[in-house]
């Protein structure tokens, strides 16, 4: 496919109605999109709204839909009677008199509750799955793919709140305590449809306050996800993917009783017993030949079946035996993918099959 240039690029989309495009999807997939952004509880006192919740809700997505980066430049920017006009379009309302100050804003941010929000982005992500245009992203046109880490919001030099997590740095020498890091952490679930993710669960990592004994981490942050996503999408087929963090028997554990597949990286040392395990494996490889190789976006993953009384005789997908061991690359180079089925380390484990 033949590479466009920059400007070419810029006056490609100078010609779209990105706004039309944004109306046109909140009517076919999020036709109760308002409604719902009404309903988000309003912790503001009562005495001095001169907005409703929905008002402040749509700024804060259209700015973020639009790359607006700092809440100073939306109100500049929206502050256009045509804008406006457009705004009020989309709320459903004849007219918009004034936009709010980004102060109002960041005031009915800081007060609302998480839930609420998430709220939105389930009643989202449910019109999205129930509209079936996504079916073709399912791995093995059966389950939907949702990859989990952490990743670091913010550090400080100082504590800045009761909930913040505390990293010492030691001496090594003398083991004194150098400097102390204050962070904190999330931990997300995304839903992954080809080259696009939609964050679907959200845990925070942080502590309960300043003096706990044993600190916050992601693996317990990832108990309580799991009890989030469980509850919000009861019957969803999911395969979860992590990194050797997840590749471990309390998490096996989870994803047996919720009936999840999971593709996990291992770590040689982690767990001695799925190493040995993996190595038995390619020997029985070596003497059975019933090798599938599959494909599945950049990923190649090679899967190794072993003898076992209750393997079907035509095989392929039939193995019942819960534990299979996979090589996997991410990416499209074959060479790359062979160097790593010799790498003992950079295998995932797998029950997908
Ligand atoms: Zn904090």
């Amino acid at each position: 496919m033949k590479r466009i240039t920059r400007k070419e690029k810029r006056s490609k989309e100078s010609k779209k109605n990105f706004f039309g495009e944004f109306i046109k999807v909140k009517e076919h997939f999020f036709k109760d999109l308002v409604k719902k952004l009404k309903e988000v509880k309003d912790c503001r006192n009562k005495g001095y709204i001169d907005y409703g919740v929905e008002v402040l809700l749509l700024m804060i997505i259209l700015k973020n839909a639009l790359g607006i980066k700092s809440m100073r430049d939306m109100t500049v920017q929206f502050n256009k009677s045509e804008c406006m006009e457009n705004m009020a379009k989309v709320l459903e309302v004849e007219k918009l008199e004034e936009l709010p100050h980004y102060d109002t804003i960041n005031d009915f941010l800081c007060k609302l509750e998480n839930k609420e929000i998430e709220k939105i982005r389930d009643y989202m992500i449910k019109e999205l799955l129930k509209k079936r245009c996504l079916e073709q992203h399912k791995y093995q046109g059966k389950y939907w793919i949702i990859a989990i880490d952490a990743t670091s919001l913010f550090y400080f030099r100082e504590r800045h709140c009761e909930h913040c997590l505390k990293k010492e740095f030691k001496d090594k020498e003398t083991g004194e305590v150098i400097r102390t890091a204050y962070y904190h952490n999330v931990l997300e679930a995304k839903l992954i449809i080809g080259d696009m993710v939609f964050s679907i669960a959200t845990e925070f990592i942080e502590n309960e306050d300043e003096n706990v004994s044993k600190q916050d981490c992601e693996q317990n942050a990832f108990k309580r996800l799991e009890e989030k996503l469980k509850s919000k999408f009861p019957r969803l087929p999911i395969v979860i993917l992590g990194d050797s963090l997840y590749a471990c028997e309390p998490v096996f554990k989870i994803c047996e009783k919720n009936k999840w597949k999971f593709i996990f990286r291992f770590k040689e040392g982690s767990i001695k017993t799925v190493a040995a395990e993996f190595n038995k494996l390619k020997e029985y490889e070596k003497s059975l030949s019933v090798n599938t190789n599959h494909r599945h976006n950049k990923a190649t993953i090679r899967a190794w079946g072993y003898k076992d009384e209750r393997v079907n005789k035509k095989h392929k997908r039939n193995i019942l035996k819960s534990i299979r061991v996979v090589s996997h690359a991410n990416t499209n180079s074959r060479r790359h993918f062979k160097d790593k089925e010799t790498h003992a380390n950079t295998f995932a484990i797998t029950t997908i099959f």
